[in-house]
Parts: structure tokens; sequence; C-alpha cells
């Protein structure tokens, strides 16, 4: 699709407070095609009040990894979408597998995120993608829609983005074929189209790198990419950033 690039760094539960800095600093120093990428940096809560800071008055955007579906309540442990708000993240990543897998999370929670999204203007990045047993016994492609249908139908959205991440890519350095990658991206376009939502953009996720990157930004459905492990090298990012 012509649309510019959407990078989403997932720093997941990485970097203590000077590295983080660190690599923020670093980040703003690298120089790319602005007009071209959306950056967007997304690490663990307690890092965003300083890289709100550090941030500021440069291109890169805060969004968080994720946040609690209820608005507030006796959650002990989570943290709302008011204080993701208030640290300035105008995008957050939903339904990461980890949090499926580690944290129980089901569509119906996942759903109930991505209304919270809107209602605070923040723009949802669902995460979908099948495991492995599943794209052995050739169920991945039903599997990917029940998530969709339970997540987004009827959602009435003006934007929104959707991350396909094959879990058994992510951090495994096993990445899938353009052909799967293309057939996954046309399933989640023609969905979308179909529930008429006005902007969206699909990522892909699972272990993208500077070697790989550029082959699958290049396919036609797909606008950007969800990195984890290489968002948390510079010269990984430096290699990425400067190739769009
Ligand atoms: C992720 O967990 O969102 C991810 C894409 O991780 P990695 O790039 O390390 O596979």
């Amino acid at each position: 699709m012509t649309q510019n690039t959407l990078i989403v760094s997932n720093w997941k539960m990485n970097l203590n407070f000077i590295q983080a800095k660190n690599l923020a600093i670093n980040l703003k120093k690298i120089k790319y095609n602005k007009a071209k990428l959306i950056n967007v940096i997304c690490p663990q809560f307690l890092l965003l009040p300083t890289l709100n800071e550090v941030l500021v008055k440069s291109d890169f955007i805060l969004g968080a990894q994720d946040f609690h579906h209820d608005l507030n309540g006796a959650y002990t442990g989570d943290t709302s979408i008011e204080l993701v708000k208030d640290y300035n993240c105008k995008y957050s990543i939903i339904g990461h597998s980890e949090r499926r897998i580690f944290h129980n999370e089901n569509n119906i929670m996942i759903k109930k995120k991505v209304r919270l999204c809107l209602d605070n203007f923040i723009i949802p990045i669902l995460c979908v993608g099948e495991s492995i047993e599943q794209r052995k016994k050739n169920i991945y492609k039903e599997f990917i829609l029940k998530q969709l249908t339970e997540c987004i139908q009827k959602i009435d959205c003006k934007e929104l983005v959707v991350a396909y991440e094959p879990i058994w890519s992510i951090g495994t350095g096993i990445t899938p074929t353009v052909e799967d990658i293309i057939e996954i991206s046309e399933l989640i376009f023609s969905f979308l189209k179909k529930e008429k939502i006005d902007k969206f953009r699909i990522l892909y996720g699972g272990s993208v790198n500077s070697f790989n990157f550029s082959e699958i930004n290049a396919l036609d459905k797909i606008s950007g990419a969800l990195i984890g492990g290489a968002s948390l090298k510079i010269d990984e990012m430096e290699k990425i950033l400067t190739s769009c």
C-alpha cells in the first residue's frame, strides 16, 4: 500500500532506566527520512515519564505495551489507560501473544481494550497470529479470523493497526515465507475492508531485523513492522530506519 511506514518498537520488559534513556538519546540522533516513517516506541510503563521528556520535540512517538481493560478499579498491579494517555502515548499494543499466554487475556478483554483506546484517542495496535500447532494443523486462517471477529467486529472505528505476529516467529529468528505473510495480510485486509474501517495499517511482527525488514515492508498490504529484539539494538534500528 502507498502509505508511509509505521515502525513500532516493542521494548518488552527490557532496559533499565539508564539503558532506556541512552537508547532513546541515540535513536534521536539517527538521520532518517521523517516524511516516510512514523516511529513509535513502547517501553515498560515506569520508563514512560522519562522517555516522554527525552523524546520531546523529536519525531518519536510513545506507545504503551498494554493497559487494563477497565477504566479503573481494584486491580492490584495493573495500569489504566488514563495514565498511559497522561504520559502522551498515542498508540497502544493490544492482545500481544505474551499477554494472551502469560496473563490469560482473551478476546473479550481485548475488545474492551480496543474500545477504550478508541474512546481515548489512542490508536490500537491489535496483535493477531497463530501458534505452530495451528499452522501445522492448517487451521491458522480460521483462528486469525476468529481473533479479528471477536476483537474488532462492529467496533465502528476510524483508525486501527493490526499486526500479524505468528507466535512461532516471535523471538525465534524464524520468519514465515513472503507468501505466508501475503496470504495473511490479504485475509486481514479483506476483513478490515468489510468492517468499513476508514483508516488502517497492517504490520508484520516476528523476528524482524535489518536483513529481512525491507523485503517484508515492500509487500503490497504491509505498511510497517512491530519489532521486538532488534528494536533494542541501536545499529539494527539505524539500518532499519535509514532503509526507508
Ligand atoms: C514481538 O514480540 O512483538 C516481536 C515482534 O518480537 P521479536 O521481534 O523479538 O520477534
